[in-house]
């Protein structure tokens, strides 16, 4: 289980009920529907109400996240689409499926999530459209920022562990979550038109942070905890990053790269 983070995660969840896949084989890409910016699907992906409720929420938080990325970075920030499958699509980093968990594909700068791991979180979180979810959709936009930033370049090779590059990748990913955090709690945008947070809705946040911790799913998989295999960084340390960048909403609190004496 060397790759275990959200993925990992997802793989955990999906175990119990993810056998007769592929029936519905939806494939996700680029269809963009009339009406919403960024996140594609393909005709029935929307099949019940409750999905079709998921759908528009990531959507919306799609939206709000590119937005406060546009009023951080201006210029340097450029826009990303959100593919939403289900069951499997192709990307430009190979099959995207619901085993693989959410991600985002440097080579074709897209974020893919798949619809069931929404409904297996939004189970084991909560409701749906709670920000669970808007913390799995920030994080992967997250990598977005980082490949537009440069940093994911720097990580190229990078072995696991809990002092490496890729943790501090994956750490800086949750703090950039963390930087959309703090402006959706800021009063009056749902009034603008945008998502706004309820108090709560940060406890909740930190809470999924550390259920997706490395030594935490480690734990869960194998019985022990193997920090020179984190890929992701510690329940600790996610809740940590998550925190900074919500307290801060600075990308200049997120240096993850530098803060290696951890
Ligand atoms: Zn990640």
């Amino acid at each position: 289980m060397a790759g275990l983070g959200i993925g990992g995660f997802l793989i955990l969840l999906v175990l119990s009920w993810a056998t007769g896949t592929n029936l519905f084989s939806l494939l996700g890409t680029d269809t963009s529907s009339p009406g919403s910016g960024s996140v594609g699907t393909s005709g029935d992906v929307r099949t019940s109400p409750a999905e079709e409720k998921l759908v528009d929420m990531v959507d919306a938080v799609t939206e709000d996240a590119q937005r406060t990325w546009e009023q951080i970075l201006g210029n340097r920030y450029e826009r990303t689409r959100v593919s939403l499958f289900r069951d499997a699509t192709q990307s430009a980093c190979g099959m995207a499926e619901s085993a693989t968990g959410p991600f985002y594909c440097p080579g074709d700068r897209k974020v893919y999530l798949d619809l069931g791991f929404f409904n297996e979180l939004s189970q084991r979180f909560g409701a749906p459209g709670d920000f669970a979810e808007a913390y799995v959709i920030t994080h992967e936009i997250g990598h977005h920022v980082q490949n537009l930033l440069g940093y994911t370049e720097r990580v190229r090779g990078s072995r696991s562990g809990e002092n490496s590059a890729s943790v501090a990748l994956e750490l800086q990913a949750d703090c950039f979550a963390g930087i959309w955090g703090h402006a959706a709690s800021q009063q009056g945008r749902f009034a603008a038109g945008g998502v706004e947070l309820d108090p709560g809705d940060a406890e909740e946040a930190l809470r999924a942070a550390a259920a997706i911790g490395d030594d935490r799913l480690q734990k869960m998989s194998t019985g022990r905890v193997m920090p020179d295999r984190f890929t992701h960084g510690s329940s600790a340390q996610r809740v940590e990053w998550f925190r900074r960048g919500m307290e801060s909403g600075d990308p200049r609190a997120c240096d993850t790269f530098g803060a290696t004496t951890r």
